[in-house]
């Protein structure tokens, strides 16, 4: 048994010392990234290193179009991306909120915790100063792809807010009913779309937990998502568990999702139970534009769990001695049933 690394500062030096069966698991498509994470702890490597690289693969694959290289753009069609890592032992977090140009934000999200142990998270035009100073390179975000889902959504299919029925509303009405219009006509793609989470467990008993989107789709430019949030869209302390959502962002801020997940185990309910309670409280709030919202956890003796109120939503396992990815199906919330 050997202490973890430290990092770059010493001061942020986990604790963890013990020998644990590694287990790493994420959010739907992180199995695009879930196998290096594993290889990383089956060779002892830590938990920080492996939820890093499983984020980056996803980060890079151009076919997911919900974080990094490929993200869904903004309002005005600018890729803004969201990302946090946290560590279990120390509760160290570093993120970046509303990144232009970098296309891998958890990298860049954990040197913000490394190197700049005074601050938590830079956003916007800040984030990139640091990210360009810490000699991150810049790369085009927008594919062909993404690009051409934007500028459809644009295109006006609706015509029913012209002719007469402008003219029986008053101005506010009409403006607030357009803008409704627009927000409907740049809907969030069908399927299970969404930010990649990925929790890992190391040998040495640390876990660490790693977020990362391009937020919701068609976003107010400058909206930064629980992704980047401490205690929202993730959450990580050993001595209970870590967790994360994914989903309708702002629910997750409201309720503290992440971070509430892991009361939960604090307070001795299961892997399950937690995630349930959480969701359930989620779902009382009033909130005009609802939408799904999922989450998962892990202990640090390995159990794990995942909840959603889509009854299709799944999550993603590998332990050190499975033979590929394993994909279960998310418990589903009996308020949503
Ligand atoms: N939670 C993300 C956000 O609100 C979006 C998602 O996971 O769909 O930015």
């Amino acid at each position: 048994m050997r202490p973890l690394r430290q990092l770059v500062d010493g001061a942020l030096t986990s604790v963890c010392t013990m020998t644990t069966s590694p287990v790493i698991i994420g959010s739907e498509r992180s199995e695009a990234g879930l196998a290096l994470g594993m290889d990383i702890l089956r060779r002892g490597g830590s938990a920080l290193d492996a939820v890093e690289a499983t984020i980056r693969k996803c980060e890079d694959n151009r076919d997911d179009v919900f974080l990094g290289t490929g993200g869904l753009p903004n309002a005005q069609g600018v890729v803004e991306l969201d990302a946090s890592i946290m560590v279990g032992s120390t509760r160290a977090f570093g993120a970046v909120g509303a990144l232009q140009h970098y296309p891998n934000p958890i990298s860049i999200a954990r040197r913000v915790m490394e190197v700049l142990p005074q601050h938590c998270l830079l956003v916007g035009e800040g984030a990139a100063l640091f990210a360009a100073e810490q000699g991150f390179e810049t790369a085009e975000l927008l594919t062909e792809y993404s690009r051409r889902r934007y500028y459809e959504g644009l295109q006006p299919t609706d015509r029913s807010l012209e002719g007469e029925n402008t003219k029986a509303v008053d101005g506010d009405e009409r403006y607030r009913l357009s803008a409704l219009e627009l927000v409907a006509r740049l809907g969030p793609p069908e399927g299970m779309y969404g930010t990649v989470n990925v929790i890992a467990l190391d040998q040495y008993g640390e876990l660490v937990t790693g977020v990362s989107t391009s937020g919701y789709p068609w976003k107010y430019p400058g909206r930064v998502g629980d992704s980047s949030l401490p205690g929202c869209g993730n959450y990580a302390d050993s001595r209970y568990g870590a967790a994360a959502c994914t989903g309708r962002g702002e629910l997750s801020m409201r309720v503290g999702g992440a971070r509430s997940v892991v009361e939960g185990l604090k307070q001795g309910r299961s892997p399950v139970d937690a995630c349930l309670a959480m969701l359930r409280d989620a779902a009382t709030l009033p909130d005009p534009f609802r939408a799904e919202l999922r989450t998962l956890c892990l202990t640090p003796d390995g159990r794990h769990a995942a909840a959603s109120g889509q009854t299709t939503a799944t999550y993603n396992v590998l332990t050190a001695t499975s033979v590929g990815v394993e994909t279960y199906p998310r418990t589903v919330d009996d308020v949503h049933r």
